[in-house]
Parts: C-alpha cells; structure tokens; sequence
C-alpha cells in the first residue's frame, strides 16, 4: 500500500525487492506484486534517494535503467537490480527492457570485468570502476558481486538461449564463487583481488573481521552477506546446471550427476560422469527416454577450439559454441565430449593499463596463480617467458592440477628512489610454479599475483 499506486514514490536503496516480487507473482499468481516490481524498476533513476559521497549510482539512482549504457556504482545493487528488470521484462513481455539490460551486460563484460569473471573494481562504494579500470591489486570484486553475476547469466540465458551467458557463469563460479570458501570450509573471503602484495595475517577464529580484504579468508564478518550468498549458491547449484524445452535437453555447466527431467511428457534420465574442470572428458549416458528423436545440447566454452563430440552416429569435431546431436535415443545411448583443457596464455587488452605487459595462465576454466609459497624468491621480480605455453607440473599438495612456466628473476632498482634509467635484466632463471587462483591463501600466509610480467 505505501509504495502502490497513488503512494510514496520512493524505492529501496539496496535493490533486490524486485526479484522478489516477480517471485511471489509466479508463485500466487496474483498480478499485483509483478506490477509493483515492474513499478520499482520503472521509477529508479528519478533521483528519489539522498545524493551521498559516493554518488547517486552507489543507490542506482543515477538514471533511469533503460537509459543506462553499462552497469554502474555499488556492483552487488547493480546487478540484483538487472535481475529484477530481467525477471520483469521477462513476465512481461517487454522487449526493450530486456534488450537495454542485455546492451549492459554487453558493455561491462567487454570493459568492466575480471579475467576471474569478478565484477566491482573499487573497495570505495563497492562499485564499478570506469572502463578498462581493472586494477588487479585494489581489485574489490566481492563474492557476492559474482554470485549476482551468476544469477544474472542465468536469468539472460533463459530468456534467450545464448550461450556467452552461461560462459560467464562458468568462468565466475569456478574462479570467484569457489575461491570465496577456504578449503576447511570454515573460512571466506568478500574481497577477491588479482594480487596481494603483503602475506595475510592469520585471523582470530573467534571474532569478526573488520576489513572486507585480508589477505587470508576470514572466520566472520561483521556483514556476513557473503559467506550465506556463497552456502545458498552451492547449495543450489543443481539448478544452474541444465534445461529442458521442447526441442530436448541443454547442458550449460558440467559436473557429475543425475539428471531427472519430463521431455515431451515423458520420463528421461541421463547421467553425467565427468572430471572436469581437471579433465576435459565428459560422458552422458542416456539411461530414460521417450522413444522419438529429441536434441541434446551441449556447451562448448570459446576457449575450447578442436572440442570432439562422439554419439553413436558416429564422431566429429565441433565448434565452440553450441554442440548438437538429434536422434532418437535409446537406454544405454553414450554421448562424449571431450574439452581441450591445455594449458594456455591469456593477454589483457593495452587499455588495461594496471597489468599491461603482463600474462595470465589459464587451463579449461580454470585462471592460475603465483603465490610465493611456490617460489624461492621475490614474486614482485618474476617474469614469465611465453615462448612456450605453461606446462602442467607435479601437485602441490592442494589436490588439484598444477602448472610450470619458465621465466626470470629482474633486477631490484635503487634503493632510494624508484624511478630511473631502463631497468637491466637479472637474467637468473627461474621456474615458476602456478596453481589455481581459487586455491589460493590455503597454504598460509602468501603473497600472490594472477598477471605476471612477459619478459621482454
Ligand atoms: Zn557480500
């Protein structure tokens, strides 16, 4: 009542209320909470909030949401509003406000975003930097700034079936989502930057951190939003994982599992045994199935150029993208695809000032890390040479696959001024070990870089 019809004109600083809404609509039906979520997302921008230090965007009230050219301010309010809008547009039919959110996903993924998938460069406001403002030590880039991303992708992808969505998904969860909960499981992070340049300090189990970055993870926050974000999205990641419609089934993220779905009124189950994201092999038995033909639909990340798809029609290599085979399945069908997962280099843009002239390894979704627990030396001297592609090298007692690169130690400056003539090359060599960006800080106190120097 105070905010329907005829009543305050205001919002709600922190946006979410609209996801909400549109949800308890789809649940009672009752038209009315869709047509105040659609009335929250149409009134935003009108200056209704108090303008603060951080600017009207840090409250999404700088302008209106269709106007927008790329999100914008406090990043975890940018992006549940985008939910919202979308889950509006959705219900409604509105083609425009879908496009215009669309359009903001386009700009920010292009300019604003993460190698990680992080979103949110500025600890001040918690917001979006400008364009190609991609710091990697001040980095912000809150957990639950990525798992609004997460639903976000998902929200596009539904409603309209590109893949790029769930591409972002993929590469969010797997190095944000999963790097926010240490290994003991007791433990978070809020703040995921690229590089730290000071070991963490071990932190009282007992009590809250004050700071939102600290270089280990956490026992407690005195705003616990992302450690319950991060329980709530694992807990439901199953639901992120597929679809189904009447053309048959789509996979979006792969993981081993039970898939129990109706296709064409009919009961169908495929089961799904795969490794990834270590190993690139996936495996889907079709264990149910209506008897006419049906596609399955399978995801095909873009740095997986030279994937191979094996039905039992027969084998062939496919396109990033999407791959599909269409037959009339029957129990005891296998499907395999296989995900080249090699290790590679990955360049940042030139308008990203803050790493240029560094390199990033990646293998499969997965980004790496130097963290200097691995290294006998000063990390802030290292240089990789890209003249060959990381390799994959032996464990580091974190259970998972880790890489070798070949670099150099570079000559430490002056000591007391910093700026001078061409700096000279140590040339001593080094190996340089990676591991997992979403590992990271398990091993105790560390320093740590995702972007290193490409040596000259
Ligand atoms: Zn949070």
């Amino acid at each position: 009542v105070e905010f329907g019809p005829g009543g305050r004109p205001g919002y709600c600083g922190h946006p979410e209320i609209e996801m909400a809404l549109v949800e308890l609509f789809r649940v009672t039906g009752q038209e009315r909470y869709l047509a105040q979520a659609k009335r929250f997302v149409d009134a935003r921008g009108q200056a209704h909030l108090a303008d603060i230090e951080f600017g009207r965007a840090y409250y999404q009230d700088e302008a209106p949401v269709r106007s927008r050219e790329a999100f914008t301010g406090h990043a975890v309010r940018a992006l549940y509003l985008a939910c919202g809008a979308v889950d509006v547009a959705v219900e409604t039919g509105d083609r425009e406000l879908l496009e215009a959110i669309e359009a903001q996903w386009e700009r920010t993924v292009a300019a604003r975003t993460y190698l990680t998938g992080g979103m949110g460069a500025r600890h001040v406001g918690e917001a979006f930097g400008d364009d190609f403002e991609l710091p990697a030590d001040g980095a912000y880039v809150e957990t639950c700034a990525a798992v609004a991303s997460v639903m976000l992708s998902w929200r596009l992808l539904l409603a309209t079936g590109n893949v790029r969505y769930a591409d972002l998904a993929e590469r969010t969860l797997f190095n944000v989502v999963a790097t926010a909960p240490g290994r003991d499981g007791r433990s978070f992070f809020y703040s995921n930057p690229l590089r730290q340049r000071v070991r963490g300090e071990s932190l009282d189990p007992d009590r809250p951190s004050p700071r939102a970055a600290a270089g280990l993870r956490a026992p407690w926050f005195e705003v616990s939003c992302c450690p319950t974000n991060t329980a709530r999205t694992l807990a439901s990641i199953g639901a992120v994982l597929a679809t189904a419609d009447a053309d048959g089934v789509q996979l979006h993220q792969y993981a081993p599992g039970e898939l129990r779905i109706r296709l064409r009124g009919a009961s169908a189950a495929l089961r799904v045994d795969t490794d990834y994201p270590w190993a690139g092999d996936i495996r889907i038995h079709i264990e149910q199935t209506p008897a006419d033909s049906w596609s399955l639909t399978l995801r095909v990340p873009p740095w997986a150029e030279g994937s191979v798809l094996r039905t039992p029609d027969g084998e062939h290599r496919v396109a990033t993208g999407t791959a599909v085979a269409r037959r009339a399945w029957r129990p005891g069908d296998v499907v395999d695809l296989h995900l080249p997962v090699a290790p590679r280099w990955s360049w940042p843009d030139a308008r990203i000032d803050a790493v240029r002239g560094c390199v990033a390894a990646e293998r499969g979704p997965l980004v790496y890390c130097a963290e200097s627990v691995d290294c006998d030396g000063d990390l802030d001297r290292l240089a990789v040479s890209t003249g060959k592609g990381p390799r994959e090298a032996v464990a580091t007692g974190l259970g998972a696959v880790a890489l070798a690169a070949a670099g150099s130690w570079r000559e430490a400056g002056p000591t007391t001024w910093p700026y001078g003539g061409r700096p000279v090359p140590d040339g001593r060599a080094a190996t340089v070990t990676l591991v997992p960006y979403h590992l990271w800080a398990n091993r105790g106190p560390a320093t740590m870089r995702v972007w290193l120097p490409e040596e000259a």
